[in-house]
Order: structure tokens, then sequence, then C-alpha cells
């Protein structure tokens, strides 16, 4: 039904949404199109699902511990998961107590709850560049202005880089969208500089387990930890989540920080969802206790080694004339740069569209929107031949852009 003409005309939206891309919404909803092959969306397989013992997990909630599952959960999370988190975490260096922890919505909640925690309108964040697009969906509210930083390169400045920042937002391992890590010298930098500049400092961390060639390094948190510390109280705020781990459908993360601050996170959170689904949360305690998250991560890092590598291989018969890309080392995706500056990959992702093939345009990396020469591509959720024949119809779309 259309609108009454007699109708006086409404309120319009916060200035904030007229400066949000849908580009997320497209990437959830690609599955139900049909024949469209999804390389934009950090997506996991879902045959990598543990379905089973979940459903007896999720029976088992409801049965056997219908306070947790079903009743209001207290704010920061039920107090046995955050045990199991701290305990997840914790190190001879790195102590821990569920003081250390806040239980979030997945992490995607994290940076939201922190947002609203430490960002004034129109505040100063210091990103790693390119920057997920989930903060700055987060934060775009805040109207932030953004100080971005590259700890890749050679001539670093961390001190430069945090100082005057009302946070510092970094994912040291397979950064989303450039799936790069972030060295361990570079790691020391960054905490220290968050100690000398009293700059707080965010390590997202939802790909730390996702590692397919060589050692895990150091986390930032626990660099940051004074040894004899307890509980820990360092400027380092840790984001994990089990949506990578095990399902994105618990919708189950943590943030581990210093006591106060996971008591100002929570106030937030008081105002935001309450607490985070009880049965979730329960589904996640039991999963922890039960090692499933142990168990399914060598069936998940074969399956991706396996995609990444078949990823690459594509690219490399079908894109090199027109991209330059590193093989990531883990995490969900390959940052392919344009050799020629002037290909604009908002344009391709139009045409890649047309040939039936999502990718992620780079300007939504850049909270300015001008980094155009860059594509995300996800390796997670398709299988070897959907990932060859979906860089086959990006190479139809690159051939198809008017030069
Ligand atoms: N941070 C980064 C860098 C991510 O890539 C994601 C997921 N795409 C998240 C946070 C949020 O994950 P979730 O809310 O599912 O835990």
């Amino acid at each position: 039904m259309s609108a009454s003409p007699s109708r006086p005309a409404r309120r319009g939206f916060a200035r904030w949404l007229g400066e949000t891309n849908e580009i997320t919404r497209l990437f959830l909803a690609a599955g139900q199109i049909p024949d469209l092959i999804n390389l934009a969306g950090g997506l996991p397989e879902p045959a990598t699902f543990p379905v089973a013992e979940l459903a007896e997990l999720a029976g088992r909630a409801v049965a056997e511990h219908p306070g947790d599952a079903l009743a209001y959960p207290p704010i920061e999370g039920l107090p046995a998961l955050r045990d199991r988190i701290a305990e997840r975490y914790a190190s001879e260096r790195l102590r821990l107590t569920r003081d250390n922890v806040l239980i979030v919505s997945g992490g995607m909640q994290g940076l939201d709850l922190l947002g609203k925690v430490l960002l004034d309108p129109g505040g100063l964040v210091a990103a790693q560049a390119p920057t997920y697009l989930g903060a700055l969906d987060a934060w775009r509210p805040r109207a932030p202005r953004y100080r971005p930083f590259r700890p890749d390169r050679n001539d670093f400045d961390a001190e430069g880089a945090l100082a005057g920042a009302q946070f510092a937002y970094c994912v040291p391992n397979f950064s989303n969208p450039t799936g790069r890590l972030v060295g361990t010298g570079t790691r020391r930098a960054l905490v220290a500089a968050a100690e000398t500049t009293g700059t707080w400092l965010v390590e997202d961390d939802p790909y730390g387990a996702l590692h397919y060639d060589g050692e895990p390094l150091p986390r930032m948190i626990e660099l940051a930890a004074v040894p004899g510390e307890a509980p820990y109280d360092g400027p380092v705020l840790y984001l994990g989540t089990l949506s990578k781990e095990i399902a994105p459908g618990l919708r189950i993360g943590w943030v581990i920080a210093a006591p106060g601050m996971i008591r100002a996170l929570t106030l937030a959170k008081q105002g935001s969802d309450l607490a985070s689904s009880g049965l979730g949360q329960r589904i996640a305690l039991d999963a922890l206790d039960s090692g499933l998250d142990r168990k399914v991560l060598p069936g998940i890092l074969e399956t991706y080694r396996r995609r990444r590598d078949a990823l690459c291989a594509a690219l490399a018969g079908q894109l090199a004339d027109w991209f330059d890309w590193e093989v990531p080392v883990g995490g969900m995706f390959v940052w392919a740069v344009a050799r020629d500056p002037a290909l604009d990959t908002d344009r391709l992702l139009a045409a890649a569209l047309e040939a039936r093939v999502c990718v992620t345009p780079g300007s939504v990396f850049d909270p300015e929107g001008r980094d155009r020469r860059a594509i995300r591509l996800n390796f997670t959720l398709n299988d070897e031949a959907r990932l060859a024949e979906g860089v086959r119809r990006l190479a139809t779309a690159l051939r198809a852009l008017p030069a």
C-alpha cells in the first residue's frame, strides 16, 4: 500500500545512515541469490560446523541448565564462561580472572561497545589501514576522525601512530582485509607506545586460530602483561569470538581487558542488549569444556589451507596481468591490488555482479572511501571448483570493463 497523500512528511534518519554502505548486507544475503559465487564476505564453510555436537549441547543446555539458558543472564556473562575464557588465555605472565572478561554478542558487539565507551563525537581513532569495515560501521554514529597507520611499513613509528588518539585499532593476525600478519617486533612497539602515550590499544583477533603456515606470534595482550600483576591491568583490549572457530550463529565473543575497562563496557552493554543469549553462552561453555573447539580445528585448517591454495592458483592462472597479491599464511582473505592505479574496483564490483561473482571493493575499508585500487577475496566459503569458477567470472568482468 502506498502512503496516504494526507500524511505529513516524516523526519529523516540520522545523518550517519546516509554515510553507511550496504555491502555487508549484500554479503550476508548473497547466499540467497541463485548462481552468484560469493567471494566477498568473511563467511566460514557451513560444512565445518559441528552440527550434531551443537544440537546435543543445545538440548542439554535447555533441559539441564534452564536457569543459565533461559533466564536473564548477568550482563557480564555467565560466571563459568568468563572463568573459562580467562583460563583459555591466561599464562605465567598474563594473569586473568573473570573480572577481566566480558561476554559479548560476537566480536562485532565488542567493537560497538568500545566505540560507545571510548569515543567522543568526532574523536580521533588511530586505525591500522586498510581497516575492517565492520569497525568503521560500528563507530560511524560517532563520526570519528581517523588517522591510519600501516604497521607493515619499514618506517612505522608506533608512538607517532598512537599519540593523541582516543584508542588505536589493530587486527594483528591475518588482518581483515589484507590477510597480513603484524610481526612480533611491531607488536612490541605498539604495546610500548600504548603504555608511553596512555592510549588504549584494541587487538581484534577473530582469525588467530586460522593459522596455516608457521608458528603463532605472541598476542599483544600477553606482551602488555606485567609479570606478577594480577589481575591484568594493561592498555590492550583483546577481542575474541567463536564465530570462526565453531560457528558464527552462536553470536558469542568476548572482550578481555583491565577490570575498570570491563566495568565501563558492562555499563554500555546494559544499554545495548542487557546480556548475550544465555542459551548461546551455555552452549559455548559446554563446547569449550568438552574441547569441541580443539576437535574441529584440524578439519577447518585443512579445508581452508586447500582453498587458499586453490584461490591463489586460480588468481595466478587468470588475473596475474591485472593484480598483485601475497599468499596469506592464515585467515580468510587474499587482498589483490590492481597493477593499474586507474582501475576502479567500485566499478569492477558492478561488472562482477553482472558476471555473477561478488567481491569486496577496497574502498569500503578506507574511512574516506577513496582507495579504489584493491579487492578483498574470501577463500573459505567456496570449494576449489567454485573458487576457480569465481575467478574465471572475475576475469570476464575485468575484460568487460570499459577502458
Ligand atoms: N573483527 C573482525 C576483524 C572481523 O573480521 C569480524 C568478522 N568478520 C569481526 C570482528 C566480528 O565477528 P563476530 O561478530 O562474528 O564475532
